[in-house]
């Protein structure tokens, strides 16, 4: 797709330009092949993916290198952004990777970060973030998966759905209630994937490729050593990995809408319609400047985000949040106008804007869907500090 536009913003430094430049034309060489077949099979897609990243070292920018530091933001939204420009699946198998092993990046032991991190940035294993269950998505305080103290182990039993990786993953990362009812009662496991009493029940067919399934716990047995900070972290683990990742599902978002930009730019400067360019009407000017307004603005809240997460560290959970409602609402909003511009062949099976308008889609409501995240920026400002 190409470089981003605003790599010249001041948010960016020199080492951040040469990353980008070089995932960039490692993408343009190496994607299209990788990205072949994705809609048939997703997960052996996932697979090669991730093999492939972790062979050109891009893993790195996902997974934290140092114990309870977080990977670089802006490395970690430019890599999105380039990326999900050349194909979201792609920028899936990057970014959960990140996910995946965040909470042992930012909570883990040193016998847990050696374990786990060094396998998931050569790409020898890949992680899932297992939070969300069928009862308890949005209300992350209400799931009801228990983790039952057994001597030196924890024995698991619940039902975790909508598990990105689920099936293809090393191990999980399970949240679990081993307390009071509430957030103060949960804590985070490590699962190793062949654990026995883990099964991943069924996979989702949603509607653009990405291995989503269902794991179930029965009786699982974990050892102690395997819990991730202390008992009654697991909310402040899980939210704390969420203020880490969250910005860069904004900056996915931006990915896929600079893509359905030059898309629709392309296709005006060459449909003939009555007689003239399609770009010569000023109804598809106005397009063209909605959709190039609602790019830079995005871009402007996701690097403002990254910017501040990566410079002045600590919570970023107001920035982070507006830059994720804002850049995921508004690709929706471009992919939609590409589409539109492109007419019939906007909605045909196989042309880049109608699998854009697949693509799209989850990233509204995954990692906090748009109505939670205005919840959190409007209780940022209620309890007062702004
Ligand atoms: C593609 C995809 C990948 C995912 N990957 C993962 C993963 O790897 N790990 C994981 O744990 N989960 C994952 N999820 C789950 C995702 O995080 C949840 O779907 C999401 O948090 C929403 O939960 P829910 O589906 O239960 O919807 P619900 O919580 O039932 O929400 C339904 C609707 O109610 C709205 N709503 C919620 N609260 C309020 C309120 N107070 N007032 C008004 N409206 C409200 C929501 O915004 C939504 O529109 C994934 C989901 C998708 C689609």
């Amino acid at each position: 797709m190409g470089l981003p536009d605003y790599l010249h913003w001041p948010f960016f430094e020199d080492r951040h330009r040469q990353h980008a430049k070089a995932l960039d034309t490692w993408a343009r060489a190496r994607l299209p092949a990788l990205l072949e077949d994705d809609e048939k099979d997703a997960m052996s897609a996932t697979r090669r993916l991730v093999a492939a990243l972790a062979e050109g070292g891009w893993l790195d920018a996902a997974v934290s290198s140092a114990p309870g530091r977080a990977p670089d933001s802006l490395t970690l939204c430019l890599s999105r952004d380039i990326l999900a420009s050349y194909g979201a699946l792609a920028d899936f198998a990057f970014a959960m990777q990140g996910l995946g092993s965040g909470p042992i990046g930012l909570c883990g032991d040193t016998a847990q970060r050696q374990r786990y991190l060094p396998d998931v940035k050569s790409g020898r294993s890949i992680a899932a973030f297992a939070l969300t269950e069928p009862d308890a998505g949005s209300d992350v305080a209400a799931l009801k998966t228990t983790a039952r103290r057994d001597g030196d182990d924890y024995v698991l039993d619940g039902t975790k759905t909508f598990i990105s990786n689920a099936g293809l993953a090393g191990f999980y990362v399970v949240f679990a209630r081993t307390g009071v009812p509430g957030p103060r009662g949960l804590s985070a496991f490590i699962v190793d994937a062949d654990t026995p009493g883990l099964e991943v029940s069924e996979q989702l067919p949603v509607i653009s490729p990405h291995p989503i399934g269902v794991v179930r716990l029965a009786s699982c047995r974990v050892p102690a050593g395997r819990r991730l900070g202390e008992e009654g972290q697991g909310f402040a683990i899980a939210m704390g990995t969420l203020d880490v990742f969250r910005v860069s599902v904004g900056a996915a978002a931006l990915g896929l809408s600079r893509c359905a930009f030059q898309q629709a730019l392309d296709r005006v400067r060459e449909r003939e319609i009555f007689g003239a360019k399609l770009a010569t009407y000023q109804l598809t000017q106005a397009k063209i400047a909605d959709m190039a307004v609602g790019v830079d603005a995005s871009a402007l809240l996701v690097y403002r985000a990254a910017w501040t997460k990566a410079s002045l560290g600590g919570r970023t959970t107001r920035e982070a949040s507006m830059a994720k409602l804002f850049a995921t609402e508004q690709a929706q909003l471009v992919i939609d106008q590409a589409v539109q511009l492109f007419g019939g062949l906007g909605v045909v099976h196989g042309s880049t804007v109608e699998r854009l308008y697949r693509d799209v889609r989850a990233l509204r409501i995954y990692e906090g869907t748009s109505e939670v995240q205005k919840l959190v920026i409007a209780a940022q400002y209620l309890k007062g500090g702004h």
